[in-house]
């Protein structure tokens, strides 16, 4: 072992852009990963990349909204009765979170993660042929009542007073913009500036191409705990040890389960997401356009029109949940009135969440050579290069844990 190698378990867009900043700090980097790069969550998500999403999940007032979700089979949110009691304590926490002031301070922190982001990628993708996978987007976001799009609310102040670009559209303008929505819709808040990706999953594998191109190493390992060694650190998979000098978690939602082996616990929440996939329709989006009411975001890919959504709290390794999926094709079609239920393709990830909406990124206290970078939430794919610098930087020594304190693992 030299001190410039590390491992990296886990190789979604977290590791993977953790992997190619270590490669630029020079280290030689191993990614592993129990599945194909890119897989995870970072394969089915909406794909928006956003200088302008700094405000988090938890705002004031959302605790009077959550039991009518929790009522309707269709809304947002949902919780596996028996799962209840292993997410009070995080939920209380989250909604905690949701104070004016503590939200306007998570979304400076969150703005310092994301401020970059399309540049970031753009660089990460030139000269690897994909770079159309980035492209230009409005985020449309769409409300049945013209009353609530309203931008004195304070998730558009806050994106506003950060510079963002905002405007209200009525629904003439609206359906000029984007002909295939439903005309229940009559009136949208446009954010301006921002991108999407058209392929989240070939976007991770075009990023592991490259990491193997500048030298580094994927591995298809399961791995099932990790401990301190001699020198570094060990990890288990396939009923064998290995060592490394240094070790980055960045398993998403099973990051936990892995501090777990060294007693280490963490309030992370499995906050499962859904998308449907709509191949082979006639109709084209040109923007991320989310129905502001039911909370999912549709966003033509590559390969079809996806609407993605849903936050559902159960076990991570849980089976797709058949009624929430049918559920997101019938809001799609209330979305949608032309797109056919014929062909869907239904999708279940999981969503790393702390209760402030912020990951885990930097040391392990008393536990030097460990680092991590997870629980990224519904933000990963616009905050992975930022987070990548910042890991990186930090791992060779540039940056300290004091500047790092906002990512600490131990907040909660
Ligand atoms: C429906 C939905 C919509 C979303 N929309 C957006 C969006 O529009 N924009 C945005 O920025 N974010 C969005 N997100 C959030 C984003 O997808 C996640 O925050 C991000 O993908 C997390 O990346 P990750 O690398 O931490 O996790 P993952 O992509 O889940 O990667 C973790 C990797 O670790 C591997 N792994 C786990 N355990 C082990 C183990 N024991 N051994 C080896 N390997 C292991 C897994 O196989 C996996 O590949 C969305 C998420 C969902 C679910």
């Amino acid at each position: 072992m030299s001190t410039n190698d590390i491992t990296i378990i886990g190789a979604g867009i977290i590791g993977l852009c953790s992997g190619l900043a270590l490669q630029e700090e020079g280290y030689q980097v191993t990614l592993l990963d129990k599945a194909e790069p890119g897989q995870g969550a970072s394969y089915g998500n909406a794909g928006i990349i956003s200088p302008w999403s700094i405000v988090p999940q938890s705002l004031p007032g959302l605790w009077k909204k959550i039991p009518g979700w929790l009522l309707d089979p269709m809304g947002p949110v949902t919780v596996r009765p028996s799962y209840l009691p292993q997410m009070a304590y995080w939920g209380t926490r989250f909604l905690m979170n949701g104070r004016t002031n503590k939200v306007r301070q998570t979304a400076s922190i969150m703005h310092t993660l994301v401020r970059d982001c399309i540049p970031s990628y753009q660089q990460l993708l030139a000269g690897t042929g994909a770079e159309n996978l980035l492209q230009d987007a409005y985020y449309v976001q769409a409300y049945r009542h013209a009353k609530d799009a309203n931008l004195n609310a304070l998730d558009y102040h806050i994106r506003a007073e950060y510079g963002a670009e905002l405007d209200y559209i009525d629904a003439q303008e609206l359906h000029q913009l984007e002909p295939a929505l439903s005309k229940d819709f009559k009136a949208a808040i446009l954010i301006k500036g921002q991108a999407r990706l058209t392929s989240p999953g070939r976007l991770g594998l075009v990023l592991a191409n490259k990491f193997t191109q500048a030298g580094g190493l994927i591995k298809q390992s399961h791995v099932n705990a990790i401990q301190p060694t001699q020198g570094g650190w060990q990890y288990e998979a396939h009923g064998k040890l290995h060592k490394t000098s240094n070790l980055l978690l960045c398993a998403g939602a099973w990051s936990s389960d892995l501090l777990k082996t060294i007693n280490i616990k963490v309030l992370m929440q499995n906050e499962r997401g859904y998308h449907i996939l709509f191949p082979n329709l006639d109709m084209q989006l040109n923007n991320s356009v989310m129905d502001a009411d039911m909370k999912f975001v549709a966003s033509q890919m590559e390969d079809g029109l996806r609407i993605a959504g849903t936050a559902e709290f159960d076990d991570k390794d849980a089976p797709l949940n058949e009624k929430r999926a049918k559920g997101l094709a019938q809001l799609s079609q209330r979305m949608f009135p032309d797109i056919s239920q014929q062909q869907i393709q239904p999708w279940v990830g999981v969503r790393p969440s702390m209760p402030d909406s912020l990951p885990c990124i930097g040391s392990v206290k008393q536990h030097p050579g460990l680092y991590v970078a997870f629980g990224h939430s519904h933000y990963g794919m616009m905050m992975a290069p930022k987070t990548g610098q910042l890991i990186s930087q930090h791992i060779a020594g540039k940056i300290s844990s004091d500047s790092m304190h906002d990512f600490r693992l131990n907040r909660f």
